[in-house]
């Protein structure tokens, strides 16, 4: 087990707590020790630092391990610290209560160093592996390829996916066309019915994207209110018939409850590889990109595509 833990003690009698901290001391556990007087020193000590394991008496002056337990369940980020209450030998009830509401594990004054060790142990060994599980669910989620709020691809999956697609362009020489979608005044759905409801919007979007397009080519979220399609095997005239389509089904969507009144429109730009000079995934982008930029300036809710 990891040398580098830390552990609060929280206990009115400095006696109790240097007892534990002796005990403590006697393996390498710990490299740091906490201690505070009761439930309201140990909580600030906590914020300020945060620990692997608290051991706190129940009965205390003014913050009493009940207070300090409750504290601690309106913190998420503190909530999986296991906390080991200390109480006396007779303390049924405060056990039961103290294991009721929130504590992992109970330790009974005047405690056998040993077990005190031994419960320790296992309850680091069990905050050490959440804490383990937490950072790969974390890592997972990086390595994702969905967007979360859209469920469509996200950039980097798209990036890829792009680059793959272009080789195989070349290698099969066929065409590969990209539709780069912007949804227009996007900041005024937010201005008006809130970031949460613009939300909402961009899932319709994705919803309505996905369902225009065939099922091998890919839509992704290319940032906050843009979107990309990557239709192998299609070409400009195809691609461009799509994005019309797609265009005038954004136009038709018909939003209920708090954006009932709400209508949009996106532009879009299409570009088709192979391009004369073009050879990178970020220049086929730029290409729609620009596409894109010229629908805007031209009115939007419209299609531009570049030509070769
Ligand atoms: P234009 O027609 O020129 O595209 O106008 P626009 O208002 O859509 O322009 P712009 O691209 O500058 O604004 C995009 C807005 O999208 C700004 C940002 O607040 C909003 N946005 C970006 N990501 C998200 C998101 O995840 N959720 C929500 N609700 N809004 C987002
Ligand atoms: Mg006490
Ligand atoms: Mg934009
Ligand atoms: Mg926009």
């Amino acid at each position: 087990m990891a040398m580098s833990n830390s552990v609060l003690i929280i206990d009115d009698s400095g006696t109790i707590r240097e007892r534990i901290i002796k005990t403590l001391e006697s393996t390498d556990l710990f490299s740091r020790y906490y201690e505070a007087e009761d439930g309201l020193e140990g909580f600030k000590k906590l914020l300020s630092a945060p620990v692997d394991i608290i051991l706190c008496d129940l009965e205390m002056p003014r913050i009493d391990g009940f207070k300090f337990l409750s504290m601690l369940k309106s913190r998420p980020d503190l909530q999986d610290v296991p906390v080991l209450i200390l109480t006396g030998m007779n303390d049924r009830e405060l056990k039961i209560k103290g294991l009721d509401q929130g504590a992992s594990d109970y330790i009974t004054k005047p405690f056998d160093p040993e077990e005190l060790i031994a419960r320790v142990k296992v309850h680091l060994k069990i905050k050490n592996l959440q804490d383990d599980l937490k950072r790969s669910n974390e890592l997972l989620l990086e390595l994702s390829n969905t967007d979360h709020l859209t469920g469509l691809f996200n950039r980097r999956y798209m990036m890829e996916a792009l680059d793959k697609e272009l080789q195989r362009s070349v290698r099969k020489n066929g065409p590969l066309s990209l539709i780069m979608l912007d949804i227009d005044h996007f900041k005024q759905v937010n201005d008006t019915y809130g970031h949460l409801q613009g939300d909402v919007v961009l899932q319709r979007v994705a919803t309505q994207l996905q369902k225009e397009l065939r099922s091998y080519d890919c839509a992704a979220r290319y940032g906050g209110e843009e979107f990309i399609s990557i239709l192998p095997d299609s070409t400009l005239k195809e691609a461009v018939f799509v994005a019309d389509r797609i265009r005038l089904s954004v136009q038709a969507l018909k939003f209920s409850g708090d954006l009932s009144p709400l209508n949009i429109t996106a532009s879009l730009g299409v570009a088709c590889f192979p391009v004369a000079g073009i050879a990178t995934v970020d220049a086929f982008i730029k290409l729609a990109d620009d596409a894109l930029y010229r629908a805007k300036t031209n009115g939007r809710n419209r299609v531009e595509f570049h030509e070769s």
